[in-house]
């Protein structure tokens, strides 16, 4: 992308309603502007980093055995009296009316819709397990949204459901995801902790959160020091894993337990701060049951599945990230969902050599590359490629150009090399 002809419309000032860093960067480095309270346009860095997000996040979810469907974001009524859920779920819902005054909800979540699909289509035991998962925008009417894309009221979330024909099923699929989370963040290139925690609106016995520790966090968290979250790609045997992510103490506030606390050494007990990017939930037969989705077993026998569900805030991620990763000057992408892998420097616009070598890291890279090629100070075009946090910068000026050198700066640590161009352009790939 040429930065002369893109809608990245960074600020200078720092905008007056952001009270935490990601809101703020996230406004000054134009990736995205409020239409309404809490609901969000995603521009051109901003939908990138969101894309990146939602692929890694879908293949993993398609690694692990799950499969992508896409549910509407409006829902009927109707659906959720079958849970029993409509008038429970309260003021967080919005709710809508239609022209032939039938009433319809935009969805905060999706379990009895899921649910209905899978009871109007599934009928045997040997149709089992069904996994269905998707990505799609959610809407909750939040008392106080803020903090940005952290705490939307439109936000896009990957939601995944289990069903299963029996206990053992339903805690294989649980584990399963708790393995495809971490991993999914191991990806991406952030250190998130599943921590037990309460099972709210959603319901059921056992459930975990995936925290991004983070001083502006709206969750206490609980740990010890001793958690590790290894390697989750080279993890084989899925309950080792889990036995290994849930036997060292880690509990938000509502689940915190202060009688095995007291048991760690204190030293290692650490007390802090937590961004929820992701919770998963095993709740048994709730929803099966109140829906009335029933399968014939082996014996011929009705019974109702075992279910679970697991979400992942693909949206809320993006700010996690930046809260996790910046520093005085921008944000500080990890590669893996960087909006650009590089931007291109060009320091004398208008400078035929100059140009001609910026042109053609330009088409080396295509749409990896921000290319800079604006009739801008040096000072601005450094600023705010630090700003928007592209993992590498390749800066180029009139007397390397001579020379065929690219002058590289990695934006992490802020390591510099000058290259001739095939070997920055080999670093930077
Ligand atoms: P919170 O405790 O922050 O209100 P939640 O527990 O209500 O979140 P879940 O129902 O567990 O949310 O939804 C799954 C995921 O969706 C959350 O872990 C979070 O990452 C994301 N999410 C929930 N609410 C919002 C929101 N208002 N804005 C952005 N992301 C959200
Ligand atoms: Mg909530
Ligand atoms: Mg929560
Ligand atoms: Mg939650």
């Amino acid at each position: 992308m040429r930065l002369s002809r893109s809608l990245i419309p960074t600020l200078k000032e720092t905008p007056a309603e952001a009270q935490i860093a990601s809101h703020r960067l996230m406004l000054r480095a134009g990736m995205i502007r409020q239409m309404a309270s809490g609901i969000y346009a995603w521009l051109p860095t901003g939908y990138k980093v969101l894309n990146k997000i939602a692929q890694i996040v879908r293949e993993e979810q398609d690694r692990a055995g799950a499969q992508e469907v896409l549910m509407p974001t409006i829902q009927s009524a109707d659906l959720w009296r079958e849970s029993g859920r409509y008038d429970a779920y309260g003021k967080e819902m919005l709710r809508i009316t239609d022209r032939h005054d039938r009433e319809l909800l935009y969805g905060p979540t999706n379990e009895e819709m899921i649910t209905a699909i899978v009871r109007d289509n599934i009928k045997s035991y040997r149709d089992l397990p069904q996994w269905p998962y998707h990505i799609q925008w959610k809407f909750r009417d939040e008392v106080r949204p803020r903090f940005g894309v952290l705490r939307g009221r439109e936000f896009l979330m990957k939601d995944a459901y289990s069903f299963d024909l029996d206990y053992e099923g339903a805690v294989r699929a649980y584990r399963t995801m708790m393995l495809a989370y971490m991993r999914t963040f191991q990806r991406i290139g952030i250190t998130a902790i599943p921590m037990r925690a309460d099972t709210g609106q959603i319901g059921g016995d056992l459930s975990h959160e995936f925290h991004i520790l983070a001083p502006t966090g709206e969750s206490g968290v609980f740990y010890d020091a001793a958690f590790e979250t290894g390697d989750a790609m080279d993890a084989t045997d899925v309950d080792a894993f889990y036995e290994r992510m849930t036997t060292i103490y880690a509990a938000t506030d509502e689940k915190h337990d202060t009688a095995v606390w007291d048991t760690i050494p204190a030293e290692r007990r650490r007390e802090g701060r937590g961004i929820e990017v992701g919770q998963i939930f095993y709740f048994g037969t709730k929803y099966s049951q109140a829906m009335d989705f029933a399968v014939t077993g082996p014996d011929g026998q009705k019974f109702y599945p075992e279910m679970g569900s697991y979400g992942i805030g693909i949206s809320r991620l993006v700010g996690a990230i930046i809260e996790a990763r910046h520093d005085e000057a921008g944000i500080i992408w990890p590669d893996a969902i960087a909006p650009f892998k590089a931007a291109i420097l060009n320091l004398r616009q208008g400078d035929a050599t100059t140009d001609a070598l910026c042109e053609k890291l330009y088409a080396a890279l295509g749409a990896d590359a921000l290319y800079d090629d604006r009739e801008e100070r040096a000072g601005q075009k450094f600023a705010e490629a630090d700003l928007m946090g592209h993992p590498w910068q390749m800066i180029v000026g009139p007397r390397g150009a001579a020379a065929g050198i690219v002058e590289l700066k990695r934006r992490a640590t802020g390591e510099r090399f000058e290259l001739p161009v095939e070997e920055a352009l080999a670093k930077v790939r």
